[in-house]
């Protein structure tokens, strides 16, 4: 079976946005492949940050996860500082990775212009997302559009290893990209991708009279100024996006119909889709409270996903010292 791995900021509770773009595709992935999903908080201290926060945001994380159908008999989640070998492998990579490589990821480009100071970690981010990777040998990453340079700089860095240490037959596979089907998902002000830092989602587990007060001003085609003003649903990238996400085909159909026909307004249309939006998200949610509640049944899933991501982990260090020179802890 081969092999996935994927990673997540642990940004708090889930949003629509994530759910749409990644995580509704790891739960379906979990059934095809061997699947790792790792909740990346050393990736999270590359900038500016409140440790009690990011304790509390990495739990949440999980919790989301979890209800949003990530299934630990099914896959392997875990917490990315409770694998030590993955800044151990990073190590080894950064022996390997010319800065100049590093220095043209757009990320970091982007991310360094907002610091004040410009810190060593934020420019090898890429190397450890390479070790978070290759420490498992995935053949595949599911991955949006704009992570596949990151993904590139992790094949550079199994090439550059197996031509050192393993040219005979190459130990690290390179990853290829699996582009998740739902690409990009608008946020609630019709413009930015869905992101936290823009304030523009609706969370997972919101409640129905929070989504709807969302729902309500997001804004549509701007030709519909009254009801009997026609309009264009592809005109309309956040509410058409989302009953397309989360309404049966008839709705879309229906929507499609009385956008056009101006046979609705675009109350009405926002009213369809928070119902099916809340009855989508109703079972995520009941879980997710079940789970708050029990913090420590979360902790021992990760706990649990950690040991058996080890497992590989500790292995690929194996041979990875053992080609290289490295003697190991006894
Ligand atoms: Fe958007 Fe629906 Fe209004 Fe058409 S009727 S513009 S799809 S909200």
């Amino acid at each position: 079976m081969s092999r996935i791995f994927s990673g997540i900021q642990p940004s708090g509770e889930l949003h629509i946005g994530n759910y749409l773009g990644a995580v509704k595709n790891w739960v379906a992935l979990q059934d095809q492949f061997e699947t790792f999903i790792c909740v990346v908080n050393y990736h999270a201290i590359t900038v500016p940050y409140a440790p009690d926060e990011l304790r509390t945001r990495t739990r949440e994380m999980a919790t989301g996860l979890l209800a949003a159908g990530i299934d630990p008999s099914r896959a392997t989640l875990f917490v990315q500082s409770q694998v030590p070998e993955h800044t151990e492998l990073a190590w080894v990579f950064n022996t390997l990775t010319p800065l100049g490589e590093l220095e043209r990821q757009t990320q970091f480009k982007d991310k360094a212009g907002r610091q004040e100071q410009i810190m060593a970690g934020l420019l090898n981010y890429p190397v450890l997302q390479a070790a978070d990777i290759l420490l498992y040998r995935a053949d595949l990453v599911p991955v949006g559009e704009d992570q596949i340079q990151h993904l590139e700089l992790s094949r550079v860095v199994a090439r550059n290893w197996n031509a050192r240490f393993s040219s005979d037959a190459p130990y690290f596979p390179e990853p290829q990209p699996r582009l998740t089907p739902m690409r990009r998902i608008v946020g609630l002000d019709g413009q930015a991708k869905m992101s936290k830092s823009i304030g523009n989602t609706i969370g997972l587990t919101e409640s129905p009279d929070s989504i709807w007060d969302k729902l309500r001003p997001a804004v549509t085609d701007p030709a519909r100024q009254k009801k009997t003003d026609a309009g264009d649903p592809e005109k309309c990238p956040v509410i058409y996006q989302l009953h397309r996400a989360f309404s049966p085909a008839d709705t879309v159909a229906e929507v499609e119909s009385n956008c056009r026909g101006a046979k609705w307004g675009c109350i009405e249309c926002k009213k369809s889709l928070h119902t099916n939006l809340i009855a989508d998200l109703a079972p995520i949610r009941e879980r997710a409270a079940a789970l708050a509640a029990n913090p420590a049944e979360v902790d021992a899933l990760l706990d649990a996903g950690a040991s058996k991501a080890r497992v590989v982990a500790r292995q690929t260090m194996h041979e990875v010292k053992a080609r290289m020179g490295l003697p190991e802890a006894q």
